[in-house]
């Protein structure tokens, strides 16, 4: 008889967290239960009852070979280039340029030889030895590590996992969570396995396994973790089916029952790009004591001999050897990116960011409650100064919002505000901000906070957009005159949005007037075209105003259709150009150009304005 199945539950939480893990002692296959439950039957009843169970699994086709793996072709199409990546990246991260330059071009060298290599230019990355760009990260927490990965994976559309080193060693053997990891990115790609080949996993806190730290477990487990991590670094094939795990052989058994093969599912990791990161701490006295006996070489001089990250990117191999990193695993590491430490400065720099995901996220909160909140820039100061006191980079950021906000977040909602202009005064003194906006609200006062506060987040955003419209025209495929300037800085005022967003949809409503001319065309057979004043004032109207586009388009058919029609018959004119005066006062536009036809000889068509 098989023991009662035993049953060892590990779990953990969060999405990257450690994943539930149960084990059976032995799952018997359908023919042995079969067999076990008709002993068990003619034990009790004799030979008088018989199982007949129906067929309902198709007949086994192994296929085992890598030829059978089960695979959806994707194919990645990548042509970034390492500029337009740092140009993507500049636009959510503040300062760490160095590291920003080290990944964008090593991450795109790394995609755009994957694209090369499955384009039927030959594949040239079939060296052997050839070495991955997999990447190490240094720098303290909370300084855009896993950030930056994030955007970029968005970027480039693939999967991303993240993982924990620390956790490496709790599974008791080693080598298991890399390969779970492995397995989450092809959840990540939905179960496209040829994606997930290209994915990025993320390993934080990497120097936590160094085996001279006495941080967790003993020396030979964190060495014994940076050994199985050798293979998949380079290149090794995970099986996606997981023997003690009973899910996934749920899932193998429904596999197998709808397509009646039984194919052994694996993942190749030589495509995969692996990033570990950490903080090295306590590898800036290695670099230190090495600095100080020889220098730091190729003449270069260190700005602040005290400051860990200065010394940090000054650390090589031997350093990381002495840290306690087997050069093997080292080796398998080439790319080294390194973080810097942000300043009071840098953290106001990151919420005063128009795409700064923690301002956008507390506006979201609020708005959750239809009430509309602006900040002041001297108020994020104040944040910023506080959150830089923690101590933990960037993270503080949330924690200082949230202590100052929450008061607002509970007793607003109660009340009839809609409007929060978080100033000074708000984070200073927070109680009697809040009387004195309920007692301007009870008193029916406009709130000129508020106001002013919307006026400056326009502001921002227009310099914003100018200071960077060459690369935003390059990445949006729109060109920044003044007028669109300011109709994306009213939509993200209005909206809450990051800027590339704002962008997108206003770039969506120009493309959908351009559908006034075609059915303009259609409905009344002729041309009209929309001049860039029209256009401006159209998209400021559908965007801004909230005009419907149907409404309008009927509107615009009714007014100008028949008179349009009567210029043509009478003149001969068949082509039209629609300036923002002419949309305002249809009228006085088509009888201008009666009265001009009159006067003047007739001509075909009326002359474009310049653009
Ligand atoms: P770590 O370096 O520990 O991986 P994260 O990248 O997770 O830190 O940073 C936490 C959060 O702080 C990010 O989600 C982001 O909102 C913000 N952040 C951190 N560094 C930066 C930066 N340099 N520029 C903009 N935002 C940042």
């Amino acid at each position: 008889m098989y023991g009662p199945a035993r049953l060892a539950i590990s779990s953990g939480c969060g999405y990257y967290g450690t994943m539930m893990k149960i084990t059976y002692e032995k799952i018997p296959n359908p023919k042995e239960l079969e067999k076990e439950i008709s002993n068990f039957l003619s034990k009790k009843f004799g030979n008088n009852i018989k199982i007949v169970s129906p067929e309902i699994l198709p007949q086994e086709t192994i296929l085992d070979s890598p030829a059978g793996k089960e695979k959806k072709k994707t194919k990645l199409i990548f042509d970034l280039k390492p500029e337009d990546l740092i140009a993507h990246l500049d636009q959510y991260i503040i300062k760490q340029d160095s590291a920003k330059a080290v990944l964008s071009t090593k991450i795109c060298t790394h995609f755009n030889r994957i694209t090369q290599s499955q384009s039927d230019k030959g594949s040239f990355d079939d060296i052997v030895g050839g070495i991955k760009n997999n990447v190490l990260m240094i720098g303290p927490t909370g300084v855009g590590k896993t950030y930056m990965i994030k955007i970029i994976a968005k970027k480039i559309g693939v999967p991303f996992v993240k993982g924990d080193a620390t956790k490496f060693s709790e599974t008791g053997y080693v080598g298991g969570d890399v390969e779970d990891l492995v397995r989450d990115l092809v959840r990540e790609a939905e179960d496209d396995i040829e994606l997930a080949e290209c994915g990025i996993i993320y390993i934080d806190e990497i120097d936590k396994i160094a085996s001279s730290h006495h941080l967790m477990g003993a020396d030979v487990s964190r060495t014994g973790v940076q050994r199985a991590l050798l293979k998949p670094l380079e290149e090794t094939e995970v099986d996606l089916k997981v023997p003690h795990d009973p899910i996934s052989m749920i899932q193998e058994v429904e596999r197998f029952r709808k397509s009646g093969k039984r194919d052994k599912r694996v993942v190749n990791t030589k495509n995969i790009l692996f990033i570990m990161s950490g903080a090295f701490a306590d590898l800036a006295p290695i670099v230190k004591k090495r600095t100080s006996d020889q220098g730091i070489g190729f003449g270069a001089k260190l700005s602040n001999p005290d400051d860990q990250t200065d010394l940090l990117k000054y650390a090589t191999a031997d350093d990381l050897a002495q840290f306690g990193f087997e050069s093997e695993f080292v080796g398998r590491l080439p790319v080294k990116a390194y973080f810097e430490r942000l300043t009071e400065d840098d953290l106001f720099d990151i919420l005063n960011n128009p795409n700064n995901p923690v301002i956008l996220s507390k506006k979201l909160d609020f708005a959750a409650y239809g009430i509309d909140v602006k900040f002041e820039d001297q108020a994020l100061r104040l944040l910023a100064r506080d959150a830089f006191s923690e101590n933990t980079g960037a993270r503080g950021l949330v924690s200082a919002i949230e202590r100052a906000l929450l008061l607002f977040e509970r007793r607003l909602p109660s009340t009839t505000i809609k409007t929060f202009p978080v100033t000074t005064h708000v984070i200073e003194t927070p109680e009697a901000a809040l009387s004195a906006m309920m007692a301007s609200a009870d008193a029916g006062k406009d709130n000129e906070d508020f106001q002013r506060l919307a006026r400056q987040e326009q502001a921002t955003i227009r310099a914003y957009l100018e200071s960077n419209k060459v690369s935003l025209s390059r990445k949006f495929g729109i060109t920044f005159r003044p007028t669109r300037i300011d109709l994306i800085a009213e939509y993200y005022s209005q909206h809450i949005t990051d800027v590339g967003t704002a962008i997108n949809r206003i770039k969506l409503f120009y493309g959908e007037i351009k559908k006034v001319e075609l059915s303009f065309f259609e409905h009344h057979d002729i041309n009209i075209v929309l001049q860039e004043d029209a256009a401006d004032y159209l998209v400021r109207k559908l965007a801004l105003a909230s005009v419907d586009y149907d409404a309008f388009y009927s509107t615009f058919s009714t007014k100008f259709g028949p008179g349009l029609k009567l210029v043509r018959d009478k003149i001969g004119t068949h082509r039209f150009l629609i300036t923002q005066e002419a949309l305002v006062d249809p009228e006085a536009f088509i009888s201008d150009l009666l009265k001009d036809q009159f006067s003047e000889p007739a001509t075909t068509t009326q002359k474009d304005s310049p653009t």
